[in-house]
């Protein structure tokens, strides 16, 4: 294969890295990967774990729709085609050990750190930072402490700010039009050949809180980190709303 996205094929190698919801394979071109979407589900660092039907389908093809949208805007993502049901092709990255979250409505730890109520507006989207670590549980860092662990330069972490703010400019109204309010989401970026930052990882409702827009019910994660029950109905709607028809319809 001679450049991304080309119709050559690319075969599977060994697994580099499994995740909680993810296996990364390696394949016979060294700058390619394949990220495979698992239907496991954790929460509260790992110490809650399920299964969510149908789920790694759900964040594959809402991943792909999602970079393919982001890509037009200008946004460098790292998603190269759709293989299957649950693999996506995507470009190699050196991942920044930073999570880097938006918030448009206050909910989950921004609620509990705040004391201000789940579902209060916010005027302007709050950016935060996180170490991207399970041992210390992902504590929330600053720019300070990005510079002082090396995490990123300057420079790398003004662009990744800027990349943030403009991909929630874009999902946000796409969301909205699609009945669906985005209270806030996780972005992971990294670097490509030449230290070019792409955005990886995935956009799904493992990553993004999703309410609806007329009733405000939750339609993310969140319905399996508090028992709330329906979580497979509510993947599905989602996927529905923003890609297409319900997977196996
Ligand atoms: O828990 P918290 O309110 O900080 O989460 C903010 C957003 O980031 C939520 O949409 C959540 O799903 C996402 N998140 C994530 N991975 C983490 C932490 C948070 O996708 N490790």
């Amino acid at each position: 294969m001679t450049r991304a996205g080309a119709t050559v094929n690319v075969e599977q190698q060994g697994k580099m890295y499994e995740g909680k919801a993810k296996i990364v394979y390696a394949t016979s071109d060294p700058s390619l990967v394949i990220q495979y979407f698992k239907d496991d589900a954790t929460a509260f660092n790992a110490l809650k774990k399920g299964t969510i039907v149908g789920k790694g389908v759900v964040n594959n093809r809402m991943s792909a729709a999602l970079f393919q949208r982001l890509a037009k805007t200008g946004v460098p993502t790292h998603y190269v085609r759709t293989l299957s049901d649950r693999e996506m092709l995507c470009r190699r990255l050196d991942i920044i050990k930073i999570e880097t979250i938006v918030r448009n409505v206050v909910a989950g730890s921004l609620a509990k750190r705040t004391g201000l109520e789940e579902g209060t507006p916010i005027a302007k989207p709050i950016v935060e930072l996180y170490l991207k670590s399970d041992p210390l549980g992902d504590p929330m860092i600053n720019a300070d402490h990005v510079r002082m662990l090396k995490l990123a330069t300057p420079a790398e972490l003004a662009w990744i700010e800027r990349m943030t703010l403009r991909i929630n400019t874009v999902l946000r109204p796409y969301m909205l039009r699609r009945g669906l309010i985005l209270v806030d989401f996780k972005l992971e970026f990294g670097r490509g050949p030449g230290r070019k930052l792409y955005l990886g990882d995935e956009i799904s409702p493992d990553t993004c809180r999703l309410w609806d827009r007329a009733t405000r019910q939750k339609l993310d994660k969140d319905r399996f980190r508090q028992d709330l029950g329906g979580v497979e109905d509510a993947y599905q709607e989602v996927y529905r709303r923003l890609v297409g028809e319900p997977v196996g319809a």
